[in-house]
């Protein structure tokens, strides 16, 4: 028998149609593809930071609970005592860690459409069904129809992306209650872009019995590390957390995490520099008539290509050696758009004057 043969009767049949998420090369490119911070340390950090991780034990496993990092991480951003904090390798990994603790038969996954592609990916992995609830065309929340999915569908768990990835816009805080209230399960707030949101759900936790709230520090500066952090009950998050791998963050990154936090208002100026880019960014995108541009609260921009098509301006901004996101095929929702990440002022140039060149053409 070959591989291939032998592999197609002992594997899933959702796993053998997988692809490998692909993320495309982004060598010699302007890269505003994925949401990272463009800013680097000032070289006195870095070399502070080299010095503690002088002191790294790479010969002992990491500290299964990284009690100093979560120590960090509860003065950072103000977690109060009387909530859970667990770690994850990414909050990719929570997501998983989240889908793999509501999967009993028949239990259901619901969050908006479009909206971050992790949700729909893991259920998939895991066998859970997924329900997607179509935003309106302007990709503000269908209330009505939302309510009435829960009430039909009964789903184990919700993800609410808030800001909202790739649309950018922040949902009502009034709406999301109504969803918490009509939901019967768990409702995970995924505030991945809360550093350029200036709203969060994480100080009303306790107001709720049924909200916990997913954070990174990935798009505030520190995408390498490769950390997330649920924020809840404690009767949520200790049977979660016995799902958790003990060694998931691993010894460089509790190291540097907790050293970067320790110095978090370099990464709060970072990430205000990058609020006010946004609105130069989204003010000299809406002096251009052949897009529509949609309001974001987010570290990105979303747009849509009303002449041009959106495959022709991507591949032109590629040549002239800037990379964004085609999110055109992704979705119908979503076709012809693009999603740019807001970055340095001469990044945001160099992009805006390319998009320009693209659309003229
Ligand atoms: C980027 C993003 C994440 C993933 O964060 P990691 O911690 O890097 O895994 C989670 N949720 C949303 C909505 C995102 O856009």
């Amino acid at each position: 028998m070959s591989a291939q043969s032998r592999a197609a009767t002992v594997l899933r049949d959702e796993v053998l149609a997988l692809r490998p998420y692909h993320v495309p090369s982004a060598a010699g490119l302007i890269k505003l593809d994925a949401m990272e911070n463009p800013y680097r340390w000032p070289p006195e950090l870095t070399e502070q930071w080299l010095g503690r991780l002088r002191h790294a034990e790479l010969n002992r496993y990491p500290a299964p609970q990284a009690p100093e990092l979560t120590e960090r991480l509860r003065e950072a951003m103000q977690i109060p005592a009387q909530w859970r904090v667990m770690l994850g390798n990414g909050s990719d990994e929570l997501i998983q860690l989240l889908a793999m603790a509501v999967a009993k038969p028949g239990a259901k996954l619901l969050s908006v459409e479009p909206t971050f592609v992790m949700y729909a990916m893991i259920a998939r992995y895991l066998g859970i069904e997924y329900v997607g609830v179509p935003l309106r065309e302007d990709f503000t929340l269908d209330l009505d129809a939302t309510l009435a999915t829960i009430a039909a569908e009964q789903p184990a768990l919700i993800f609410l992306a808030w800001p909202n990835n790739p649309t950018g816009n922040l949902f009502p805080v009034e709406q999301l209650e109504a969803i918490i209230a009509a939901a019967p399960g768990l409702v995970v707030i995924d505030e991945a872009y809360e550093p350029f949101a200036g709203q969060s759900l994480l100080g009303r936790i306790g107001e709720f019995d049924n909200v916990v709230v997913l954070r990174t520090v990935s798009k505030m500066g520190l995408a390498g590390l490769r950390l997330g952090y649920l924020v809840g009950a404690p009767a949520w998050l200790d049977p979660i957390d016995g799902l958790r791998l003990p060694y998931n963050i691993n010894v460089l990154t509790q190291i540097t995490a907790s050293f970067a936090l320790e110095h978090k208002p370099i990464l709060d100026a970072q990430a205000a520099q990058l609020r006010e880019a946004r609105t130069v960014l989204s003010e000299q995108l809406q002096a251009l008539d052949s897009i529509r541009v949609y309001p974001s609260a987010a570290n990105f921009i979303l747009i849509r290509c009303l002449g041009k098509a959106a495959d022709a301006v991507h591949g032109e901004l590629r040549e002239a050696g800037v990379l964004i996101k085609n999110l055109h095929g992704s979705a119908p929702a979503l076709d012809q758009c693009l999603r740019v990440t807001v970055s340095t002022a001469q990044e945001n140039e160099a992009f805006i004057e390319a998009l320009r060149e693209a659309l003229s053409g």
